[in-house]
Order: C-alpha cells, then sequence, then structure tokens
C-alpha cells in the first residue's frame, strides 16, 4: 500500500475503506472490522453518517495498534461555527472512542466555514487531530479559502471517478499543496460502471475487474480512494489494485470517459444546498 505525505508532513495510506450509508451499527462493525483485517489501515467516517461508533468499535476488536490506522471523520454542516464544531469534534471523538482523529474535514463547503474552521486550528494545535482539511470544496470555493486561512487545507475530498475526472479541481489542488481524495471512486456503481467495456477490456489484460481499473486510475495519479462496499469479496478485491499498472495510454482511454460534470450531487442548485441545511443530525 502506498502512502502520501499531507502539507503538514504526515502520511496517509493512498486507498481507505470508506462507510457512508451503512447505517445498520453491526454491520458497519462487522464490515469495517472485515476490512481492517483485509489489510486496509484507513476509514473513513463522518458525524452525518451515524457510524462512528461502530467505526470506534471495529478499530478496537481489530487489535490494531492505534498508530498503525489512519481515521478520518467529518464535522457536519449544522455544527458548524467556531463554538458548535468545537463541540462536534468532542462528539466524534467520544463515539468513536478516540483521543484523537488522524484526518478532520468541513463536510460541506456551507455555513460558517470560517469559524468551523478557526476551530479545527485550534483543536490540530492541541493534538486532538493530526491534519485538518475541507470536503466537497469546488476550485473556486478552495481558492479563495486557502487565500482566506492561516492553516491551509491538508486534503480536499471530492466526487472523483472516470466519469467525472475533476481536472480543474485537481489543478487547485495541486497549486495550494492540498492532497485530492477521491469519494464515489467507483461512482456509487452509476454509468454502468461494473462491467463498462473499457474498463472491462482493460481490465483482462492485467486480469483485474473494471472497478479494479477505475480505483488503479486514481491512485496511480496520486489521489487517494475511499471505496465502499458490505461484500467480503469486494472488500478484498477493492483492495488488490498494488500489484498492477496501467499505460500512459490505458491512463489517457480512462481519461476520455470524463463527462465534466456530476450526476450525483448539484452545488448549483438551490434545493440541494436546502437539502444540506436541513439535514440535521441531532436535535
Ligand atoms: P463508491 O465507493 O463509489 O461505490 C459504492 C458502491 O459500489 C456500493 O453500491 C457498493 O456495493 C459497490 N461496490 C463497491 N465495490 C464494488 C466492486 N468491486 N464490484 C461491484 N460493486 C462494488 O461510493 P460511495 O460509498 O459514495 O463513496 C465511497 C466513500 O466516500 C463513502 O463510503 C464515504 O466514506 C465517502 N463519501 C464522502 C462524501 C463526502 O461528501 N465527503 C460523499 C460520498 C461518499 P455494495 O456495498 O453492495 O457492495
Amino acid at each position: 500500500m502506498e502512502k502520501v505525505t499531507l502539507n503538514n508532513g504526515i502520511s496517509m495510506p493512498l486507498e481507505g475503506f470508506g462507510v457512508f450509508q451503512i447505517t445498520d451499527s453491526r454491520e458497519c462493525e462487522e464490515v469495517t472490522w472485515g476490512a481492517l483485517k483485509a489489510g486496509y489501515r484507513m476509514i473513513d467516517t463522518a458525524a452525518a453518517y451515524g457510524n462512528e461508533e461502530a467505526v470506534g468499535r471495529a478499530i478496537r476488536k481489530s487489535g490494531i495498534p492505534r498508530e498503525e490506522i489512519f481515521i478520518v471523520s467529518k464535522l457536519w454542516l449544522q455544527d458548524y461555527g467556531y463554538e458548535n464544531a468545537q463541540n462536534g469534534l468532542k462528539v466524534s471523538l467520544k463515539k468513536l472512542g478516540q483521543e484523537y482523529v488522524d484526518l478532520y474535514l468541513l463536510h460541506q463547503p456551507l455555513g460558517d466555514t470560517m469559524g468551523a474552521w478557526r476551530a479545527l486550528e485550534d483543536a490540530y494545535q492541541e493534538g486532538r487531530v493530526r491534519a485538518i482539511g475541507v470536503a466537497n470544496f469546488s476550485p473556486a470555493q478552495l481558492t479563495d479559502f486557502c487565500e482566506s486561512v492561516t492553516l491551509r487545507p491538508a486534503v480536499d475530498q471530492v466526487e472523483i471517478h472516470p466519469f467525472f475526472a475533476q481536472k480543474i479541481a485537481l489543478d487547485t489542488m495541486n497549486e495550494y499543496g492540498v492532497q485530492p481524495q477521491a469519494w464515489a471512486p467507483l461512482a456509487e456503481g452509476n454509468f454502468g460502471i461494473f462491467s463498462h467495456p473499457l474498463l472491462a477490456e482493460i481490465g483482462r489484460r492485467y486480469g483485474k475487474s473494471p472497478a479494479q481499473v477505475a480505483l488503479r486510475w486514481n491512485v496511480q495519479r496520486g489521489i487517494s480512494v475511499i471505496p465502499k462496499t458490505t461484500h467480503c469479496r469486494y472488500v478484498k478485491q477493492n483492495l488488490d489494485i498494488w500489484n498492477f499498472q496501467l499505460t500512459e495510454e490505458e491512463m489517457t482511454q480512462v481519461d476520455s470517459l470524463d463527462m465534466g460534470h456530476s450526476e450525483i450531487v448539484d452545488f448549483n442548485n438551490p434545493a440541494f444546498i436546502r437539502k444540506l441545511h436541513n439535514w440535521k443530525i441531532h436535535s
């Protein structure tokens, strides 16, 4: 498993395991434990996923030394603003049963991001988070943010897969030393990705599935991936991407699938923004 060094000098595995939409607590604990057993050393959860407790239990049950696991969690929009963010992190740490998380992200680029960020900067100085970052920040938002804050985000976690390659976002992150992390690296199963003719044809040359080709295309460019699955065989399959290499031509062929926009989220749609603001995780 390759690692990447973030802009504050800490090391993060390039591949991790995502637990979005694994809402059943027992299932989340089982599948996260299975992922750790299979060799994943980074887990991506969030306050809004409602499964931080299950992730914490799986980590403890694994018996793997804490310092060998990279925990990512995220502050939900409802908890933005300085004091709320301080409390949000406290609750996340309590639910995870941890003294610190390795990476803590602002989940959405909305609301009082600056107040929340100052709380994250303080938590970073106090050692309760080893790195801080953002998610879903567009190139323009990330630029504005990086030009405004004292401590620049270590990571921007955004949707990246062969059908939405996010070229401008990647150029912007590169410019500001922000590590890209791909959510929905398997496009959440859309666009026929698991039987896509081009990905399947490339995969056949290496004895790999279309999913593995899609993941490889990201990590080969230094982009971190956090695929989610509840199936044991896919847990293993998605991790088995470190023993083959796509040629330059194959990388370019996969690049050609880019539609240039997301069909999963629409941050230009007022109804979507309202929906995020109305998504409450506590009373
Ligand atoms: P994803 O990982 O792109 O796709 C997950 C889907 O693919 C599931 O339906 C899963 O099915 C299926 N799958 C996984 N591996 C497979 C394989 N090898 N073959 C066939 N099917 C396979 O989507 P995601 O869960 O949305 O994204 C990954 C992670 O990113 C999340 O879990 C979360 O941690 C993070 N995320 C963050 C944000 C954000 O706003 N920051 C947003 C979305 C996601 P089964 O589960 O049935 O196996």
